[in-house]
């Protein structure tokens, strides 16, 4: 291994790679329940060359590559389960072109998702992309490499959908490019070509390095606004969720239900943040949406939330920082979830299965669903909080996730960003000729098993 330090200094700088102890502690976790594993080395690499032949190496000695980005994932899908490096691409954080017109973004794997709104904010103001509501640094190429999701995605879709081109290195160390790039100067759409990009997009790391990447821009209104809308039924939510998203003026729908504060329990909320560049179109856009459930208002059975400006302030937020707050992460609470794409009729499923794991684990919990598309799917999250301080506390929180992401699967949906052992829970309900053929392509791009091993896996 010395050897091959020396040649990673030799590709990087000595001051880029370390296997220093302290260095290989920080890298062994996320901020999730899983537990540590250390790399034996973290290499951070500032070009798409250096990238390429890094892996050469790696491939050449069969070292496992975990490529991080800003390693918030939650679900430990950036630890070295096998030792090896740890790529972090942070260096690589670019922002390479923005071509206004088609509004679209290139940036190297490493910018994060805070640098571009910053650039957008201060050099294209017209343009916003679809944030998630991880914390700033969390990267744009790890988010779409999940299939995350954000703040347009009822509007758009995943961030995924949102991918307009690649440039990925294999770990055989090609450097190839995926999209509209793969032939023209421009990054405008992934069609109308075979579209490989999917080789890349869910695999957590498991095929091929992101080096540069596309995403598409939208406008950025001038005024925007939030609608609360509150019932007490759950079963009424997926008819609330039909009706507004028909209407397709807002941007993104969010339902959530927490037991703190104390004014929120028992209830279910639907925000609705819609935008526009004026007033009038604003205040259309309200009526339509309201129009849209005037049915259950009558019956006086749901109803908007008066909210006064203050209020309004923390759901008009991106990133919004409601699920840190309730985690208390500052005062070293943590939090994890099950993110379970399901079909949005499982809505009412979903928050009983929640409310009653959350009692069996006696665990602080938060539930919720984002809204995918105009009612395509959502992403329900049951959001479980811990004391980092506290192994048992931890442990339950663990436990809690484990079942949540059991019944998931059991009931249809599928655990989203799935962590090691809810990628073997999908695995044991997935088509098993789908399991042979995603085996296939990794032993095709990958023959020496180096990317990420021991994510999508049967031991
Ligand atoms: C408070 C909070 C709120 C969140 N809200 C959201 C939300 O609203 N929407 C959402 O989608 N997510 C959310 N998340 C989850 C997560 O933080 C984000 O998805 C985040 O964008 C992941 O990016 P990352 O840079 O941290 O990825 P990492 O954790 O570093 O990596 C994620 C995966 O991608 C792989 N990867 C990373 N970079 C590359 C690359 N260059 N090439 C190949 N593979 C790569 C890694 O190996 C890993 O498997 C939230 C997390 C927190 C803590």
């Amino acid at each position: 291994m010395k050897d091959i330090y020396e040649q990673f200094s030799k590709i990087v700088g000595s001051e880029f790679v370390s296997d220093q102890p302290e260095e290989r502690y920080i890298y062994s976790m996320d901020p999730g329940t899983m537990t540590p594993r250390e790399p034996d080395v973290v290499v951070m690499p500032n070009c798409t060359e250096e990238v390429r032949q890094i892996m050469l190496l790696a491939n050449q000695h069969r070292i496992p590559v975990v490529p991080l980005g800003a390693g918030l994932v939650l679900s430990g899908l950036s630890r070295a389960l096998k030792g090896g490096v740890i790529l972090d691409m942070k260096r690589m954080n670019r922002i390479l072109e923005i071509n206004e017109m088609s509004r679209y973004a290139v940036v190297e794997a490493g910018a994060s998702q805070g640098m571009l709104q910053a650039y957008l904010k201060k050099h294209h103001p017209k343009l916003k992309h679809s944030a998630p509501d991880a914390p700033p640094v969390a990267t744009i190429a790890g988010n779409v490499s999940i299939h995350g999701s954000g703040h347009i995605s009822h509007a758009h879709g995943f961030h995924s959908d949102m991918l307009n081109g690649l440039e990925v290195v294999l770990p055989t160390g090609e450097v190839v490019r995926i999209g509209s790039c793969a032939t023209s100067d421009y990054w405008f759409a992934r069609a109308p070509l075979p579209d490989l990009a999917g080789l890349f997009l869910g695999w957590a790391g498991t095929t091929g390095v992101m080096t540069k990447l596309a995403i598409k821009l939208y406008p950025n209104h001038r005024f925007n606004d939030v609608g609360v809308f509150v019932c007490e039924d759950p079963e009424l939510v997926p008819d609330i969720l039909y009706r507004m998203t028909a209407t397709q003026m807002a941007e993104d729908i969010t339902a959530w239900m927490t037991p703190k504060p104390d004014w929120a329990h028992g209830f279910l909320h639907c925000n609705i943040n819609y935008g526009a560049d004026t007033k009038e179109e604003l205040t259309w856009k309200r009526n339509l949406i309201r129009a849209s459930v005037k049915e259950y208002i009558d019956q006086k059975i749901a109803g908007f939330m008066p909210l006064p400006p203050a209020m309004k302030q923390p759901f008009l937020e991106v990133p919004s920082r409601t699920l840190s707050r309730f985690a208390d992460v500052r005062k070293g609470g943590g939090f994890e979830y099950v993110g379970a794409i399901m079909p949005v009729d499982l809505f009412a499923d979903g928050y009983r299965a929640g409310l009653e794991i959350a009692e069996k684990y006696a665990v602080s919990y938060s539930l919720g669903a984002r809204i995918i598309g105009i009612n395509h799917c959502m992403m329900f999250f049951f959001a479980y909080a811990f004391n980092r301080a506290d192994p048992a506390d931890v442990e339950r929180a663990q436990n809690a996730l484990e079942e949540t992401n059991r019944t998931v699967v059991d009931m249809g949906g599928i655990p989203w960003k799935a962590e090691v052992p809810a990628q073997k829970e999908i695995i044991r309900k997935m088509d098993p000729n789908m399991f042979d053929l995603m085996n296939r392509i990794r032993a095709v791009l990958d023959p020496k098993g180096i990317m990420n091993p021991g994510n999508w896996e049967v031991d």
